[in-house]
């Protein structure tokens, strides 16, 4: 197995681990020979399918296909959220506690939270 990262945050994902995969390919229609392409496998972290999920729409059409897709998963089964927290909790237990000295969340987790 290749190693995979979360197209968004650049996490790691193992196999196995929970995550979002949205496999990709393109073939010819009314073209003889038909040609296939090969297929790509794109990974979400259970955060950042979320994330987007929760998000605004995205820019460009198969973005917008893509976050559809998402959407629909989270949607439908409380799963990957469930994994998303379990995973934002594995996290913040490694932060000291809200209200001590300890260095606040949104001034160490860097990148995409944006207030
Ligand atoms: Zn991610």
């Amino acid at each position: 197995m290749e190693n995979m990262y979360c197209l968004r945050c650049n996490r790691p994902i193992e196999s196995g681990q929970k995550s979002v995969a949205v496999y990709l390919f393109a073939q010819t229609v009314g073209i003889k020979p038909r040609q296939k392409s090969a297929a790509q496998r794109i990974c979400f972290c259970p955060q950042c399918s979320v994330s987007l999920a929760m998000g605004p729409p995205p820019e460009g059409a198969l973005n917008l296909a893509a976050w559809d897709m998402i959407r629909d998963l989270v949607a439908s089964d409380p799963a990957l959220n469930q994994a998303a927290w379990e995973n934002l909790g594995a996290v913040l237990g490694t932060l000291p506690p809200t209200g001590t000295a300890g260095p606040r969340l949104s001034a160490t987790s860097g990148g995409y939270f944006e207030f």
